[in-house]
């Protein structure tokens, strides 16, 4: 008899961010014997992204938690580096610095790329929201910029925040007396569309009682800084400032043929890259055209069950049904939106001033909200949560 111990399935996550992180834990909790997980991914900590946009009007920073405590306390591996190329028929992983690690199964979670679709206007970079928009906001408090616009591009991106921006801004002018004009433009027919009906419908209250003009299904250019055209209806707006959001695109993985346009990875309901056997997809690097961290999440648990089926674990699969969930931060009491997609076409729509989901964390992520809870209770120097989304 071969008493030989039998190696565990290997798997690697690529990306340590929502869906890599989320897929991690999910491996962890089905598979906790089965499969050896390792994620590779450069970075040193993990950011709560979306809490970013508060930044700019003095709130707390976005908290970050430390990625190699967060896996090694969970029992997954952390390979520090970052992919360079893939050998998906070896099933091997190639480094930037030269390192090849063997796999059974991966999991590509290196989210979107973003692009920079207005030159001409100031496009946020996530990570520096602050340093970018703080003087804007203080001017606006001063009363020396009167006029903003706010521009979502067309293609992929992440709507949420715009419609967050637009809003902090036109209560704290308010707050201090001032009435800027501001003004949304977005390519969507109504706003937030993605979140249904009466979500938008919520929305487009929101930003009437802010007094922020929506121009919405608009074709727009930023002709020049501070002049947005907008196309079909024959019309400049004039701004002393134009801020928009990058367009993503994805990000392409050397030695994996596209499936998806414009760098995005085409997969099946349980994350599968088209013809590429043991090769998995999720998150932000995905066709799917609704870029969010919930959806991300969706992705990458439905990932990490077919992965731990592939490694003879018997376990439900869980194909991929998106749903959306955000927090809208702005009103005086931020909203909770959600909705049941088909393809990415809304077919139910909910908003309450009430979180509709539990944890009711902005990233609909459960593991995830549920491991880095238990950072905030070994000690760090960020806020405690239950924190106050609208404080
Ligand atoms: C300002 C802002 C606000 C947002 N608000 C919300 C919100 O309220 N709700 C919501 O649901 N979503 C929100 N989103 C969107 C959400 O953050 C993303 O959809 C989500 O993070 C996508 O997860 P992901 O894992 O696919 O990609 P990411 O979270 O971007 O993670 C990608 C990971 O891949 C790693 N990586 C990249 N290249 C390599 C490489 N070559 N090798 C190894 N690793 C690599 C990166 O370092 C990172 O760890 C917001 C986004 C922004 C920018």
């Amino acid at each position: 008899m071969d008493t030989t111990p039998q190696r565990p399935y290997s798997a690697l996550i690529v990306g340590a961010g929502v869906a890599g992180l989320e897929a991690a834990l999910c491996l962890r909790e089905v598979a906790p014997t089965a499969v050896a997980t390792t994620v590779l991914a450069p970075d040193d900590a993990y950011v709560d992204r979306p809490m970013s946009v508060r930044e700019p009007f003095g709130r707390a920073r976005a908290s970050r938690f430390p990625v190699t405590d967060l896996l090694t306390d969970a029992g997954i591996a952390h390979a520090r580096g970052a992919l360079r190329w893939l050998d998906h028929r070896a099933r091997q992983a190639h480094t930037t610095d030269g390192v090849t690690l063997g796999y059974d199964a991966i999991l590509l979670a290196l989210g979107a790329r973003p692009y920079h679709r207005f030159p001409r206007a100031l496009t946020i970079d996530p990570r520096r929201i602050d340093a970018q928009l703080r003087g804007i906001v203080a001017d606006v408090e001063a009363g020396s910029i009167t006029r903003l616009v706010f521009v979502i591009p067309p293609g992929r991106t992440w709507p949420l925040p715009a419609y967050e921006l637009a809003l902090m801004t036109a209560a704290r002018a308010h707050e201090m007396g001032m009435a800027p004009q501001i003004t949304l433009v977005t390519p969507e027919p109504v706003p937030l569309a993605v979140f249904g009906e009466a979500a938008s419908a919520a929305v487009a209250a929101a930003l009437a009682d802010a007094e922020i003009t929506l121009v919405s299904a608009a074709v727009a250019h930023v002709r020049a800084p501070g002049q947005v055209h907008i196309e079909d209806r024959a019309r400049d707006l004039i701004a002393d400032y134009v801020i928009t959001l990058p367009e993503l695109r994805g990000p392409g993985v050397a030695g994996v043929p596209a499936t998806g346009l414009r760098g995005f990875m085409a997969t099946d309901a349980s994350g599968r890259v088209r013809h590429l056997p043991g090769v998995f997809a999720a998150g932000d690097i995905t066709s799917f055209p609704v870029k969010q961290g919930g959806i991300a999440a969706a992705q990458a648990e439905a990932a990490a069950r077919a992965i731990a089926a592939l490694a003879g674990v018997e376990v439900p699969e869980a194909p991929f049904e998106p749903v959306v969930h955000g927090i809208l931060l702005g009103p005086v009491r931020p909203l909770y939106l959600r909705a049941r997609l088909i393809g990415a076409w809304p077919v139910s729509s909910e908003v309450s001033e009430v979180p509709l989901w539990d944890p009711a964390d902005k990233i609909h992520a459960p593991r995830l909200t549920r491991a880095l809870a238990g950072y905030h209770r070994l000690g760090s120097d960020l806020p405690l949560r239950p924190f106050s989304l609208s404080s």
